[in-house]
Formats: C-alpha cells, structure tokens, sequence
C-alpha cells in the first residue's frame, strides 16, 4: 500500500483493533486494491470514504443463557455486527462455532456489504451469531439455545432493518427454530429471516445456491478466459457442509470429477471420484464424521490431517470450508501440482500470503466475495419473493441465479480489464464494489 491516506486509515484501525487480525486481514485486502485507484478519486479523502466504510454502523453483543439436556445453565456470548445499510437493510448470515468473536463477525459483515453491492438488490451487509457449539448436542439442546438467541436479537431485526440468514453451523434446522421464535415473540409473519425451509415461507434453492453459484461463476471464468469447462476436470473441495456438497453436485453435473473432500477431522480421496450422494447422507443426514465413507468404499483413502487435502493433485481446487484454511505452504503444494484455477465458496478461505503465491504463477483465482454470492442472491430472491406473495418454480430461480453468476462474473472481469488488470478478479471485485458503495454513500451525504 503506497497511498498516505490508505496508510493512515489502515494504520488507525491497526491501533484501535489490534486484536481483530481476520478484521485487519479483510480491510488491508480491499485497502491494497484501490490503492491502485486512490490517484483517481481525489474525493475519497476529501470526504474520509475509507474509514466511513470499515467502521462498522452498529455491533450488537449480548448473553444468551439458556438450559442444557443435563439442567446445567450454559451461558454463551451473542453478537450482530450491522455492517452497512448504505443500500438497504442489513443481510448476511449467522454462525455457531467455537471461533466466533467480534473480530471474525467484523469481517465476515464487511466482506458481505461488499459482496451484497454485487447482486444489484437492495441489502445491506451484516452477519452475526455465536461461540456456541452445535456439535454433539441433542436436537432439544439446538431448539433452545436458538430460540435464547432469538430471544436477544429480535430486538435488532425486522424485514426493513436486518434480515439474518445461516452460515456454518446455522442450517435449515437452526433457522426453523430461530424465526419459528421469532414469529412467536413479535407476532408477525414477515420475511425477517432467509434460507427457511420452503415450506415456511422460504425460496427454493436456497440450500443449493451457494455451492451451485460457484459452480456457475467458475464455469463462467474457465469459458471466458481459458475457453474451457469443468468437463474432466479433477477437483478438490474442502469442507462437505451446505455450501461444499452443493458445489459437488453441481461441478459433478458439469462433467468434473470430485476426487477429495473434508471434514474438520480429516479428508477423503478417491482417484476415480466420490460418491457425493454418500457423503451427503453421511454428513447432512446422518451428522456423522466424512471418515464413515470408508464403510461404504474401502478403495477410497482416508488421512488425519484436513489441511493435507492440498497436497494432491488436481486441475480445480474449491475451499469451502472456513477462513484461512488455505495458508502459504498449501497454495504451493497446490502450484507445485500443476492446479489451473482455485475458486473460493467459503469467506476468506485463503490467506494474504496463499494468494499472493497465486498470483505470482499466474494460478486463476475466484475471489470469494464474488464467486459465493450466490446465497445472499437467492436470499434476496426470497425476500422478493415474500413480498409478492408468490413463489417461483426452482427452474426459475435456478436459471436466475446462473444468469447472475455470470453477470457477477463480467462486472468484475470488466473492471479488472478497465484497469488493465485482466485477470485479476481480486482487484476487480474489490474494486467495483467498492465504488458502487461509495457512490451510494455520497449520494446520501454525510449520515
Ligand atoms: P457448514 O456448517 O454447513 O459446513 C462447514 C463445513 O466445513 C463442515 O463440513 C465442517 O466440518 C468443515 N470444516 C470446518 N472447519 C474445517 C477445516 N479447518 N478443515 C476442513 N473442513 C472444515 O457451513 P457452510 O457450508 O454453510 O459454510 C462454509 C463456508 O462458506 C463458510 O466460510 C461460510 O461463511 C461460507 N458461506 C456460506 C454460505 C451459505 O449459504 N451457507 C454463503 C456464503 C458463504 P465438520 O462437519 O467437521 O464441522
């Protein structure tokens, strides 16, 4: 980063957030890129736009207290981070895991008020959610403390004010519970949350749109730039939650062959692709450990280690696990093999320096904020949806949905190309959402 005032503002969110690196990691990220723009806007300085944008609007934090199957009072921490509501209401996730704190709901929400530009509906950006952790609690023990949670964050919501949706460890099952309470407490049945079941007010495709999404925008970015297509293509996808088994299914649809997959414990490979169905029902059905493929196909290996996934060789690697789950040493491992494109359906899932190694071997690369846009898509689809009181074919939505993926696809190669970046789809999503929300903020002056 060259530019004084970039400097400046980075520096002055390193001294009052020291703690936050995921936060820091996402705002130099954006920073770095429109440092090569910065000579060309003189008014973003002029009316401070930088740290107008990172600081968030509002960061809620509250206790939640609920009762465990053994009578034990369980005390957890609570958070939403209101990002942005530059254009519209606040949109994005929740998350149940360990990790989660301020720093990584600050830049999740950042990364989706950016994300969100890109859809060309009217949200905002926000995410939220807890250091509570789903694994191996009853289905009583989730019903509770999801609706302790709700019991806190109604406060906050509303269809025309923030508009939660899921994440890691918030499913179909989780949201159920959490507008079902909802619902009961505020006495209104309005689209104040998405990614609930269709029978509920929900959208079809949803469950699917994120993974199928990436699959849609890397088709897209093989077609346009390498004049290719998933077809024999060997694939690597970390992860086997919504958004890593739907990016299966739809690449294997696309003719790729998926040869490795992972859980948080350790990773499954098979030569000659995997049965995603199987996996399917091992992990979404069964809640059981992706090791228990081994009981069905005994050809297949299983290894300890996640992060060792990177290690094997194949022409397409998707991360669609978790943030910085693709490090320095993995993304050589990765050139080393030979890997023709990565494609990011997680949020941040490769680290500063893992990019960096792509970028120098010229390794194409679908940056996250673009390429898993398609669940916030679909979540607005059902907000329009509920508004009309109707609700669309999945063909439909599907087809929408693909159609945005492309659109999403050529927004950024444009801008990228504009600058003379060509391929850079880091700096063209950075860049080109960036701008719109600039735009909008000075449209509304300063608020
Ligand atoms: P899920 O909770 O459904 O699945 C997460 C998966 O990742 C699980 O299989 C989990 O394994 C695995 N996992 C977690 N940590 C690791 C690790 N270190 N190594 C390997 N596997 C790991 O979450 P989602 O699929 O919904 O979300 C995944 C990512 O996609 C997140 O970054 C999320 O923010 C992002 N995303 C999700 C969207 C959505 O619509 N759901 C929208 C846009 C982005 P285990 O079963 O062992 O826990």
């Amino acid at each position: 980063m060259e530019n004084t005032y970039l400097k400046q503002q980075y520096e002055k969110f390193e001294k009052l957030y020291p703690n936050e690196k995921e936060y820091l990691q996402s705002i130099h990220d954006v920073l770095n890129s429109i440092d090569d723009i910065i000579e060309f806007h003189p008014e973003y300085e002029t009316f401070n736009v930088v740290e107008r944008l990172l600081e968030p609007e509002r960061v809620i934090s509250f206790k939640v207290t609920w009762i465990d199957d053994e009578k034990n009072v369980r005390v957890n921490r609570g958070y939403r981070v209101q990002h942005s509501s530059l254009i519209g209401p606040y949109k994005g996730g929740l998350r149940f895991h360990p990790s989660v704190n301020q720093s990584v709901l600050k830049f999740l929400a950042f990364d989706q008020t950016l994300k969100n530009s890109l859809t060309n509906l009217p949200m905002g950006g926000g995410k939220g959610g807890s250091d509570f952790n789903p694994k191996g609690k009853s289905d009583f023990e989730i019903m509770t403390f999801c609706h302790a949670f709700m019991r806190e964050l109604f406060h906050h919501l509303g269809e025309d004010v923030d508009v939660p949706a899921g994440d890691i460890g918030v499913g179909q099952r989780e949201i159920g519970y959490l507008y079902g309470y909802y619902k009961k407490i505020t006495n209104q049945v309005t689209s104040s949350m998405t990614g609930k079941d269709s029978l509920i007010g929900g959208s079809l495709v949803r469950r699917e749109a994120t993974g199928y999404g990436l699959a849609y925008f890397v088709e897209a970015l093989l077609g346009k730039i390498k004049n290719t297509t998933f077809k024999d293509k060997k694939v690597i996808i970390s992860g086997s939650g919504n958004v890593a088994l739907h990016a299966a299914l739809k690449v294997r649809e696309l003719g790729g062959k998926v040869i490795a997959m992972s859980d948080s414990s350790g990773f499954i490979h098979d030569e000659e692709g995997l049965d995603i169905d199987m996996i399917k029902t091992i992990k979404q059905e069964n809640r059981e450990r992706i090791k228990r493929y081994l009981d069905h196909y005994e050809n297949a290996q299983y290894k300890d280690e996640s992060s060792n996934i990177w290690t094997l060789k194949a022409d397409i690697a998707l991360p669609c696990a978790t943030q910085n789950e693709l490090d320095e040493t993995a993304a050589k491992h990765l050139v080393d093999n030979g890997i023709m494109l990565v494609g990011e359906g997680a949020n941040m899932p490769t680290t500063s320096k893992g990019k960096a190694v792509f970028k120098k071997h010229d390794i194409l690369f679908a940056p996250c904020k673009a390429a898993n846009a398609g669940g916030v898509l679909v979540s607005g689809f059902e907000i329009a949806q509920s508004a009309q009181f109707n609700s669309w074919s999945f063909d439909t939505i599907n087809e929408k949905l693909k159609a945005m993926m492309e659109t999403i696809f050529n927004d950024i190669h444009q801008t990228a190309k504009k600058y003379d970046k060509d391929t850079d789809l880091q700096f063209g999503v950075n860049v080109y959402s960036f701008q719109k929300l600039v735009q909008a903020m000075l449209e509304q002056g300063i608020v």
